[in-house]
């Protein structure tokens, strides 16, 4: 018999499944805080509940249906999962922790692969298997709270996958993590190569996460040697997606911005991008690249990077530039591969 994946169901699911067990509803809510607010990775944990319950849920039920095949810690603190679902795939995730700051922020992955090709991307290369489910995506967060005993306060699709790719079941998982989680929607940020209709789409949503785009150049024919969606969706059309993105939150939309050595990091760049942005609400993000073995693009230099800060800041943007988390155990962006062929 095939037991029931609890952290699956919904709230009002669980008291369904519960109360017809012959449970009273308080249990069903007991359950639902173990699960989603006190970290229980077994039944055993879940003291307040009666004994003879908790056999009958060992027997039937299982809180998550995919396990932490590997972890590996990193020398700033940086954790990688690789969790593995119950089809024997596997999707990294990792939680950052920065210095100075309270937050815990967990990276997703919200597909097994991906199909959108980045050229610099890690994943990109080793194409594309399947969409995770809402709770598989769920799962990664709830599996790093387990482990740590921690609670993660901000969570980003940046992992493997093109969220909006997969819009459905991110929809749902957007949810789980705002309601079962109690993660403000404002502390999830969903990032996109740039699915022009899934912005407006999203737009349109309930729940309105903040947006980050994958940049990475300001001119069409820049972009497209480097993403293939351009050739799909070219900058102008995602130019006026994110006007209305802007207009539908009135928040900031983070701009993620690769810098490639002698590539996208000439001062004529940062110009096109500040002509690009003008009328954007935005942050910028600057990545300064990270090498993944065997591609053609170099690392830019110190001086560009901060010469490229320097044209953007003057033009009144606010620029950050990413600190480098995990690098030494490839987590760091771009750097997610999943070692998909390796583990499947
Ligand atoms: S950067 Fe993102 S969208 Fe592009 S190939 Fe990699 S995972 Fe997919």
């Amino acid at each position: 018999m095939q037991k029931t994946v609890l952290s699956k169901l919904s709230k009002d699911e669980l008291i369904d499944f519960i109360t017809s067990a012959g449970e009273k509803k308080f249990r069903a809510e007991q359950i639902f805080s173990w699960i989603w607010a006190k970290n229980a990775g077994n039944f055993d944990e879940m003291t307040d509940i009666k004994k003879e319950f908790r056999t009958f849920l060992k027997e039937n039920c299982t809180i998550l249906d995919s396990k932490i095949k590997t972890r590996q810690i990193s020398k700033d603190g940086t954790i990688k999962y690789l969790i593995e679902f119950n089809d024997g795939n596997c999707a990294e995730t990792v939680l950052m922790r920065f210095d100075n700051r309270s937050n815990l922020s967990m990276c997703v992955s919200s597909q097994i692969g991906c199909k959108m090709g980045c050229k610099f991307c890690a994943t990109g290369k080793n194409g594309f298997k399947r969409n995770l489910m809402p709770h598989e995506i769920v799962s990664q967060i709830l599996h790093a709270q387990i482990d740590t005993g921690l609670k993660i306060t901000n969570v980003v699709f940046m992992g493997q996958g093109e969220p909006l790719d997969n819009f459905e079941n991110v929809q749902k998982a957007l949810e789980l993590i705002n309601k079962n989680l109690q993660i403000s929607i404002r502390r999830i940020t969903i990032s996109t190569c740039g699915l022009v209709p899934k912005i407006i789409d999203l737009s349109k949503n309930n729940l309105l996460p903040t947006l980050a785009i994958s940049l990475h150049a300001p001119r069409h024919e820049l972009r497209k040697e480097i993403m293939p969606i351009e050739n799909k969706y070219t900058v102008k059309e995602l130019h006026d997606a994110l006007k209305e993105y802007n207009n539908a939150t009135k928040d900031r939309i983070t701009i993620e911005y690769i810098l490639i050595g002698n590539f996208n990091d000439t001062q004529e760049c940062a110009k096109e991008l500040i002509e690009y942005l003008k009328d954007i609400k935005c942050n910028i993000n600057l990545i300064p690249y990270n090498p993944v073995e065997g591609d053609k693009f170099k690392k830019p230099e110190k001086n560009n990077i901060l010469k490229f800060k320097y044209l953007l800041e003057a033009a009144g943007k606010k620029v950050t530039i990413r600190l480098e988390r995990g690098a030494d155990i490839d987590a760091a962006c771009g750097q997610l591969a999943g070692k998909i062929k390796n583990l499947s």
